[in-house]
């Protein structure tokens, strides 16, 4: 296998990029204005169909590569994010409860969205070791799904008295694991090229089950299920569709 070019820092940079599109989430909240809860509810589904269409497009790749590393690297990412939810005793935590104003839940929402970030750091890095254009689409794709997450992010934040300066700081600091997997990932895979499916895979299966278990289930209730699944699906297929312009 040809050794990879060093992207290292076309990773950072975009890893980074992406990262701090967050602070577009506290758009709304600084112009003096919240967020109605049927409009948090589609932020996530805007969210989750931006998710569901990365992973498809990294699942697609990684099937060229090796299936059964691809679905060994899945099985490992949905455990990942089933372990962390779990020790953190964060299984059933929505990411968009504006009514639970317990300070468990104000850390917890932090802590959730960090680890959240982090798989979608391994998306960025896994797909840069796929072809600079890929990881760069990749990049792009969780920087655009960054603001509406971030916005839901900062309505939480907003609502339990934060200032919208510190809203802004905290939905950036929360990717910073987004900007560290991404580097992190990329550099295994530099130095094994072999585990290249096994990171598409363990992305995939953490964002499809990050997508299920954190930012679907509340946003149904908050805005109807019609609204929900439509703006979702479209969401996807608006990545998918955009994923056919880079190589
Ligand atoms: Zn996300």
């Amino acid at each position: 296998m040809t050794p990879l070019p060093d992207l290292t820092l076309v990773v950072l940079v975009f890893a980074s990029l992406a990262a701090a599109t967050a602070v577009f989430g506290i758009g709304p909240f600084a112009l003096g204005r919240g967020v109605p809860l049927d409009h948090i509810g589609l932020a996530n589904a805007v969210a989750a169909g931006m998710m569901l269409g990365a992973a498809y497009g990294l699942l697609v790749v990684g099937l060229g590569l090796g299936k059964t590393a691809v679905a060994a690297g899945a099985a490992l990412g949905i455990m990942f994010v089933v372990g962390t939810h779990t020790a953190s005793g964060t299984e059933d935590l929505d990411l968009n409860r504006l009514d639970d104003r317990t300070d468990a839940y104000g850390y917890q929402v932090l802590l959730v969205n960090s680890l959240h970030s982090a798989s979608e750091g391994v998306a960025i890095g896994a797909a840069m070791a796929v072809s600079r254009p890929f990881g760069v689409f990749m990049a792009l794709a969780i920087a655009v799904h960054n603001i509406p997450e971030a916005t839901v992010l900062c309505a939480i934040l907003t609502g339990r008295g934060v200032g919208v300066v510190h809203a802004a700081g905290l939905a950036v600091a929360a990717n910073v694991s987004q900007i560290l997997l991404a580097v992190v990932a990329y550099a295994i895979i530099a130095a094994a090229p072999g585990s290249l499916p096994w990171a598409l895979g363990f992305a995939v299966g953490a964002l499809i089950q990050l997508t299920m278990s954190e930012l679907l289930p509340e946003s149904y209730r908050q805005t109807g299920h019609r609204s929900i699944a439509l703006a979702t699906v479209v969401a996807m297929g608006i990545v998918v569709f955009m994923r056919g312009f880079a190589a």
